[in-house]
Formats: C-alpha cells, structure tokens, sequence
C-alpha cells in the first residue's frame, strides 16, 4: 500500500491526516498514514507532507534530528512532497531568515508573516491550476512568495502575487488546505501519480 509520512515535529499535523484520509477515500487509495518524528522513516514513505505551524521551530528540529537530509533525498528521487505554509518556508530556497534552515527544495524566495502585518487570517476563493473550480483557501500569518525561479510553476495567485506553486515534484501553498473540506489540493499533490 501507498505510505503517506506527514512531518510530526511540530505544526497542524492532525488537521492535515485527517484531510489526506479525506482526499485517499476520493481518490480509492487506502494508504498508511505515518507521523514523522526521527531518521529512518521518510526511506519508507512514498509521499510526503510538511504542514504548517512555526518555520523556525520545524526546520530546527528537522535538523537536530537529521531528518532534512532524508526528505531532501525524498525529493531528488523525484518523490512527491506537499508543503503548506510554515511547511513551504522551510521548503523555499530563500526564506529571509537566518533562523530558518531552509531544505532548498523550491526555488522561490518568500518573506514569512508578510500577510500577517497587513491582515491576519482570511480565507478567500481561489483560481487554482489543475482544478476547476476555485479553491476556499485560508491564510493564517501567510507567507508571501515574492521571487519564483524558472523552474517554478504558479498554480495560483492572490493579489498579484504567487500563493500556490509547483516545481517537479513539490507542490506548496502559503495557506491550509487542510482547514477545509475541499479535499482536491492534497489530492493533486499526493495521489495524481501523473502529474508532470
Ligand atoms: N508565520 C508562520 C511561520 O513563519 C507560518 C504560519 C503558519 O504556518 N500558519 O512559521
């Protein structure tokens, strides 16, 4: 069976199995859900979810427990990984913070809590590339992605700036997919095997 590893070390890990469960049972896949927390489980793990909560505080700990070299290898063999938020700070090439030790697996730059000076949390519908119809999607001291490599594909936008992006096989969004119970985002990311 398909193994789903959701990264446990700290953030909305719950949240987030309780919609991978929603999206596998859309999606006829009965996969094993497993909470990441120490080196030698990721090996085993067919996809991958990093979710939201404290980017500082979860790239610290994947380092101390030398899970970072694990998903990074996760990635390069071209394995699917969903980062949400905090998750996608961690994820970004350039998070502007010396105090988050970036895993470099997304060539974007991205200022952490820029949403948040402005409005704290909102949810809005999004346009969303891949699916077709919009996507409720709700912000929390958001991120805001502001350089994307060329690599990088924008699968959605709000206000002009990329919210929702794609490069090979990570997929991130700088809101939470996983408060709603639109199921079709962590289906995109983790069980459409032909996504390009
Ligand atoms: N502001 C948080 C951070 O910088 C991310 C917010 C979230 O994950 N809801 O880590």
């Amino acid at each position: 069976t398909l193994t789903v590893g959701v990264i446990a070390v700290q953030g909305d890990v719950s949240e987030h199995e309780a919609a991978i469960r929603r999206a596998a049972h859309n999606h006829d896949v009965d996969p094993t859900v497993r909470e990441i927390r120490t080196t030698g489980e990721v090996p085993d793990c067919d996809v991958l979810l990093m979710p939201g909560g404290e980017s500082t505080t979860i790239s610290r700990l994947l380092q101390k427990q030398g899970i970072d070299a694990e998903i990074r290898s996760h990635v390069e063999a071209g394995n699917p990984l969903f980062a949400t938020c905090a998750g996608l700070i961690v994820a970004s090439r350039n998070p502007k913070d010396d105090r988050v030790r970036s895993l470099d697996l997304l060539d974007i730059s991205i200022d952490r809590n820029a949403f948040g000076r402005q409005r704290d949390s909102f949810e809005t519908q999004l346009r969303v590339d891949g699916l077709e119809a919009p996507f409720p999607s709700v912000f929390i001291r958001a991120p805001l992605i502001d350089t994307v490599g060329s690599d990088v594909e924008v699968l959605a936008e709000y206000d002009g700036s990329p919210v929702a992006v794609q490069e090979g096989p990570v997929v991130g969004t700088s809101f939470h997919p996983e408060l709603t119970s639109d199921t079709r985002l962590h289906g995109l990311a983790l069980f459409d095997t032909d996504r390009s």
